[in-house]
């Protein structure tokens, strides 16, 4: 019989993605969210599933169900939502985690959780392995995201250690695709959003600071397949490892939108990191895994689908 998982944040981006996915593999799907950046549209194509089921909940809050497994993803995940209310963030993070994890201690459950490449802050090593330990402001503006994150993963590590809890975990870099919030504010939606309604794109310092971009199809794959696989608990780095500057990102945004919109210069957000680039070489091994999706490919998906949205 196929597993009951749960999907905490399955209303968000990456969630509803990998909702769908296991539904489509013939999991019964309990998804988990309270709305707070996700949005029941994600997920409305499914709501007619027999094997889908919403459940609108808080993960600070205790929650007792029968499931196999569990993704948990809750938790804002762009600057400008997860700065807004920083406590609520890191309350999400640390709580969450404790409470999905003794569930999964309870039900003898495997759990993965979707820790970031922001644990390892602005890294003074290049690229990102996963034995790095990072670089990482515990006062700053996008502390309670990082150490948010970072201390879930303690947790998780703790869980297993102590309890014996099945875990996994992985850390993603920055992921891009349709269903991402038009006002979310993290840079592939502000640029197409900004390109397609003719506005100004706006671009922070002067756009020489880099990123590597997956599309969330890839990211998909890379969650499942270290979900399945029985051979390491992680951390596994999983996302693209072709680098960009911000600057190109603009550059073909603008060209594959035939846009006219003009380059504005805005102030850098403090403690921005300057790069940022996974060392796959692990996710490789282990899972058989890398990105197949290059960026142009992914940003013309994203675009036709932020077309539609928009009505343009
Ligand atoms: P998202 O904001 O679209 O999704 C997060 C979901 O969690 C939303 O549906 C939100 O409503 C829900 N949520 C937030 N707080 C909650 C709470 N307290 N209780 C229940 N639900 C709650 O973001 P996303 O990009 O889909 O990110 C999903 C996960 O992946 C996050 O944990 C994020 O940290 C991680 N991640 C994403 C990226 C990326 O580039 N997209 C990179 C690194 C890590
Ligand atoms: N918990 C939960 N669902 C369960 C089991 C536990 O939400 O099915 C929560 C519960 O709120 C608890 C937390 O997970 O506070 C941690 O559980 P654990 O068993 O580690 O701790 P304890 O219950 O001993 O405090
Ligand atoms: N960025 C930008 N313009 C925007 C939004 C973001 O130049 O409108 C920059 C931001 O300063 C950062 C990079 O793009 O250097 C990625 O930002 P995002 O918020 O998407 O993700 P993160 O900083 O968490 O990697």
């Amino acid at each position: 019989m196929n597993p009951t998982t749960l999907v905490t944040g399955g209303a968000g981006f990456v969630g509803s993605h990998l909702c769908e996915r296991l539904v489509e593999a013939g999991h019964e799907v309990m998804c988990v969210d309270n709305f707070h950046t996700g949005a029941k549209d994600n997920i409305r194509h499914l709501l007619g599933n027999n094997r889908f089921e919403l459940i609108r909940h808080d993960v600070w809050l205790p929650l007792y169900v029968e499931v196999d497994r569990i993704f948990n993803l809750a938790c804002p995940a762009s600057p400008i939502h997860y700065q807004t209310d920083p406590v609520s963030t890191t309350k999400t993070s640390v709580l969450g985690a404790i409470n999905m994890l003794g569930l999964a201690k309870r039900r003898r459950a495997r759990i993965l959780q979707a820790s970031t490449s922001e644990v390892y802050g602005d890294p003074l090593v290049h690229p990102q392995t996963e034995s790095y330990w990072g670089h990482v402001n515990p006062i700053g503006p996008r502390a309670c995201y990082d150490e948010g994150k970072r201390c879930a993963e303690t947790l998780f590590f703790d869980y297993h250690r102590q309890n014996g809890v099945d875990i996994r975990v992985v850390r993603i870099f920055n992921t891009y695709g349709p269903r991402m919030h038009p006002r979310d504010g993290r840079v592939v939606s502000n640029f197409i959003v900004q390109a397609l309604t003719g506005e100004p794109i706006t671009l922070y310092g002067d756009g020489g600071q880099s990123r590597s971009f997956c599309y969330v199809d890839d990211l998909v794959d890379g969650l499942v397949g270290m979900m399945n696989q029985d051979r390491e608990v992680g951390p596994v780095n999983l996302g693209n490892p072709v680098e960009f500057t911000i600057r190109q990102l603009a550059e073909t945004v603008l060209r594959l939108t035939d846009s006219k919109s003009r380059i504005e210069f805005h102030p850098l957000p403090q403690d921005d990191p300057t790069q940022r680039q996974p060392d796959i070489t692990k996710a490789r091994q282990l899972l058989d895994w890398e990105p197949k999706v290059a960026l142009e490919d992914g940003l013309k998906e994203t675009i036709g689908y932020f077309r539609k949205l928009l009505a343009l």
